[in-house]
């Protein structure tokens, strides 16, 4: 199995990339808007193909990114049954599996943060991803949302406790940087559900905790309700309009070679290699510019903006941080050339000054 935990700083939320490594399917649970570019970025360069994106409630605190990755990568939307939200492909409901290759989670019904909180349980039970009702040392606040303290203790120990002392638990936040516990770990040392604490300990305890509302709340909470989609907005609005370009999960802005050979003349070719490789074996691209690379801050003001700017190297890795050093600059239609000269010439697309 795939598994990858991914981080939203300006939100402190994780997201859960899970796939079957065999088949090539994935469900992503609580994915970030902002992060979809990325998050959509990973899911391409592993290969996998997103069947659904998970819910883990209608969060507060940030926008959901499901809507998004379906524009962008045709999932559906799933969401518990309970969580009032519109739009969605499948209202998930206690006791539910949702599949993936060979592989499945079992939705777990835990409100308590809020009224439609679900948990997901990896079919081994080795992992569970408690949302915002469990965190590591913690649990996610019960003082709005139809918040309910008393049915958040029964959830966390009925639901959560009740799993093998060795499931990983993974949080929806955690404000510390601590990325995974687990039943037994939660069971003895949480603070305000672990060891002998009673129901009425935690209603006292969280009665009392005089938080204020989370800042993106007036914002978050409808925009959830409709799962992410955003009044006046058709499709993610980041994508180039200016040619076929991906972003990496490595965060470069990336073109594949034949299309830059279709559209050589509406482009400007910036070749940031030595001048010995320009004229070296593998050739140029016909027109390319020559740029060394540790030339390229100091001249980047001589490049007109007029056209978009593919950067090139001998491998795309010189050329990658062109790109950096670019958009720094102000450039904003930059690309690298994906694979560089070796794949340009690998694909036996036309050169200039090749030496054979
Ligand atoms: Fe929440």
């Amino acid at each position: 199995m795939i598994f990858r935990q991914l981080f939203d700083p300006q939100s402190s939320t994780y997201s859960y990339l899970l796939a079957d490594t065999e088949e090539g399917e994935a469900v992503f649970i609580d994915p970030v808007f902002e992060e979809a570019p990325r998050d959509a970025a990973l899911i391409r360069e592993l290969g996998l193909k997103l069947l659904c994106t998970l819910e883990t409630h209608v969060h507060a605190d940030h926008v959901t990114g499901a809507w998004n990755l379906k524009q962008r990568l045709g999932s559906q939307i799933g969401v518990s049954a309970e969580s009032g939200a519109e739009g969605a492909d499948r209202y998930l409901k206690d006791g539910e599996t949702v599949r993936f290759g060979k592989r499945h989670l079992q939705v777990r019904a835990t409100p308590g943060h809020t009224r439609g909180c679900v948990t997901y349980v990896l079919d081994s039970q080795a992992m569970a991803f408690t949302g915002d009702c469990l965190l590591i040392r913690g649990c996610g606040r019960t003082d709005f949302q139809q918040g309910d303290a008393r049915a958040m203790y029964r959830s966390v120990h009925e639901r959560i406790f009740s799993l093998p002392d060795s499931c990983l638990l993974y949080p929806g936040h955690d404000y510390r940087g601590l990325t995974v516990s687990s039943v037994g770990e939660e069971r003895r040392f949480n603070p305000r559900l672990g060891g002998e604490l009673s129901e009425s300990d935690f209603v006292g305890y969280m009665e009392n905790l005089g938080l204020p509302h989370p800042k993106q709340m007036d914002i978050a909470v409808p925009a959830n309700l409709k799962c992410g989609r955003r009044e006046g907005m058709a499709e993610p609005a980041d994508h180039p309009d200016w040619g076929p370009i991906n972003l990496t999960f490595a965060g470069i802005w990336e073109v594949q070679p034949h299309w830059v050979q279709e559209h050589l003349r509406e482009l400007r070719v910036i070749d940031v290699r030595e001048p010995d490789e320009y004229d070296g074996p593998l050739g140029h691209i016909p027109g390319a510019e020559l740029i060394p690379l540790g030339a390229l801050s100091a001249r980047a003001g001589e490049i007109p903006r007029d056209r978009p700017v593919i950067a090139v190297c001998r491998a795309g890795g010189r050329s990658a941080q062109a790109t950096v050093i670019l958009r720094k600059a102000g450039m904003e239609r930059v690309a690298n050339l994906a694979g560089g000269m070796l794949r340009w010439r690998a694909q036996h697309l036309v050169v200039e000054g090749a030496r054979d």
